[in-house]
């Protein structure tokens, strides 16, 4: 029998949690880490790649590692609602764990600017969802003011419980290979993620639980690089909606993470990350939204560059986080993806069409 319960339950000594927390969980987590045969081959022998595949998570997304820690405690502190800004992720997965939990749930979102599939999450969830006529980071700055004037709990991931929870997505990956590995890439948008990865490497590496520290690099979008340019983006441009954000929360930590593990933040443009979603579902049968392909547009991208040409024969392992699943944005798949022929409803024209 599968007794997995979830993020909190598998590494509650590394949270902070006490048998009194009340665990609100959709069983988050053990997501797969995915052997790249492809992308490894592209490398080099020496090279293997993996994809650590977050689109597998219960609301889709790796958000909900981070939201079974901040829903749990909010519960703890019997808090009367959360609320939280989203570009679609974050809002489906704490109207998710909201809905599990019985807490109400407030969400914030720029109109327009979010996918089909992460609105539907937060509603058919019973969010209370307000569109604004405003971008992101209008959004997250409304919500930070209501979370303070009127005691609500705010769940974007500067609340620390959710960097907590989000570490775990490194703990699994040392776990399952045995060590850490060279190089982690990822997406960033408010920078949380690549926060959060860096706490849990180094903390697994302070308890001895691997030998080697990898080091990070982050990918934004280029239309939405403020990291990269040094500046905030005033109207930040991206098909990745995920990462459209043009003043990341936590922005100095991202900044941390990259100087502490030598490792670089850069940015993507939209076809090096439409040539990368188109890549992983075609050739890797792996369906990711726009914003998870930056990870593995950002390694194509240093390839390219000879990022890889110092390191000679010996063996580099590389981790891709996939952050989200390609179902949660199917209108920017229809748009990049060729339609299908119509044809009469007769066999023969089938054949010819399917080119058998
Ligand atoms: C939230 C999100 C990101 C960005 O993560 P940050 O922690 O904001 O940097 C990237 N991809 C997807 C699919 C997301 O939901």
């Amino acid at each position: 029998m599968n007794t997995y319960t979830g993020v909190i339950d598998r590494y509650k000594k590394y949270l902070p949690v006490t048998s009194n927390t009340p665990v609100v969980s959709l069983c988050e987590g053990d997501t797969p880490l995915i052997y790249s045969p492809e992308i490894s081959k592209d490398l080099g022998s020496n090279f293997k790649v993996y994809l650590k595949y977050e689109g597998l998570n219960p609301t889709g997304s790796f958000k909900d590692r981070g939201m079974t820690v901040a829903i749990s405690k909010a519960k703890e502190e019997r808090a009367a609602a959360v609320i939280c800004a989203s570009t679609g992720n974050t809002s489906a997965s704490a109207a998710a764990y909201s809905a599990r939990g019985s807490l109400k749930c407030v969400v914030v979102i720029p109109e327009g600017a979010i996918a089909l599939g992460k609105l539907a999450q937060a509603l058919v969830h019973k969010a209370r969802v307000v569109a604004i006529r405003g971008n992101f980071d209008d959004a997250f700055t409304i919500v930070r003011k209501i979370a303070s004037d009127y005691g609500l709990v705010l769940v974007n991931s500067i609340n620390p419980y959710r960097i907590e929870g989000q570490k775990t997505a490194s703990f699994e990956i040392c776990d399952f290979l045995g060590d850490a590995p060279h190089f982690h890439f990822l997406p960033v948008g408010n920078a949380g993620n690549i926060t959060a990865y860096w706490k849990g490497y180094k903390e697994y590496y302070s308890y001895k639980k691997i030998t080697r520290l990898p080091k990070m690099c982050g990918f934004q979008a280029q239309g939405a690089a403020p990291i990269v340019k040094g500046k905030p983006v005033k109207k930040p441009k991206t098909i990745a909606t995920a990462i459209k954000i043009g003043n990341p929360a936590s922005w100095k930590q991202a900044l941390t993470a990259k100087r502490e593990s030598k490792g670089l933040i850069e940015a993507v443009s939209d076809n090096q990350i439409i040539s990368a979603y188109k890549f992983l579902a075609g050739r890797e049968g792996v369906f990711v939204e726009p914003a998870s392909a930056a990870s593995v547009a950002g390694l194509f991208k240093l390839k390219r560059n000879g990022f890889f040409d110092k390191v000679g024969k010996k063996e580099v392992v590389i981790v891709c986080t996939l952050t989200g699943h390609g179902l949660k944005d199917p209108q920017v798949a229809i748009k990049n993806i060729k339609s299908p022929p119509v044809v009469e409803a007769d066999e023969k024209a089938v054949l010819k069409a399917a080119g058998i």
